[in-house]
């Protein structure tokens, strides 16, 4: 799952992207509302933490922008403590949920991890596609109840494709949501990726599909 995050505030941006990294998501990140406008406008982002208070353009102008072009990504708006009119301006303006200034980031990560979600149609923590179960708050996959041993890569992959299960998911879409833009990205390692997770798990759970990619479904078994 890739990751906007809008913040002008060097040293909490910095923490962002940590807490982030370490649940398992990539991030791009912007400081400035008419960068963070452009990249929320070109990316697909599953998701965007937006700051309101940033030089060069404000993040209620950069969210009714993105919101009037048709982008639907979760947007979390970062407020101002007590500002409650903010906090409605910021929902009428398009956000999906917002966090006051100061919060801890375990909040901002459940909040963030149901977003997303819900965004997939899933209401529940744990998604589940036949014997396979994604944990988000944990970070994990289980497989009949063991868990998974993933590299952070095939962890994204599956996420993704248990995110989007029984949608087929092209290669150029995975890439776009597992690497930060400015990553070397390579869409033959997709591939690679792919195959490693196949042998971990039930033949025929991970599908090409042919011309448009990959899907993720349950396989019916005796
Ligand atoms: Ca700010």
């Amino acid at each position: 799952m890739r990751i906007l995050v809008v913040e002008d505030e060097p040293t909490l941006q910095a923490q962002l992207a940590e807490a982030l990294a370490a649940a398992g998501y990539v991030t791009d990140r912007a400081d400035n509302g008419v960068d963070a406008h452009f990249l929320g406008d070109s990316e697909p982002y599953d998701a965007a933490i937006l700051d309101l208070g940033l030089p060069r353009m404000d993040g209620l102008t950069v969210l009714r922008k993105w919101r009037a072009a048709g982008r639907t990504m979760p947007v979390l708006i970062l407020t101002a403590r007590d500002s409650w009119h903010e906090k409605v301006a910021g929902i009428d303006a398009g956000a999906d949920d917002y966090l006051a200034k100061p919060f801890h980031m375990e909040e901002l990560l459940a909040r963030l991890r149901a977003l997303i979600r819900r965004a997939g149609g899933h209401a529940s923590a744990e998604i589940a596609c036949g014997p396979l179960v994604l944990d988000t708050r944990q970070g994990r996959a289980m497989l009949d109840g063991q868990t998974l041993t993933l590299t952070s890569h095939e962890f994204r992959v599956l996420s993704y494709l248990m995110h989007h299960q029984g949608e087929a998911i092209s290669r150029s879409d995975l890439v776009e949501h597992i690497y930060a833009q400015d990553f070397d990205r390579d869409s033959n390692t997709v591939e690679v990726f792919i195959a490693r997770l196949r042998k971990k798990l039930p033949p025929g759970m991970i599908e090409t599909v042919r011309g448009l990619g990959y899907r993720l479904r349950a396989q019916d078994r005796p």
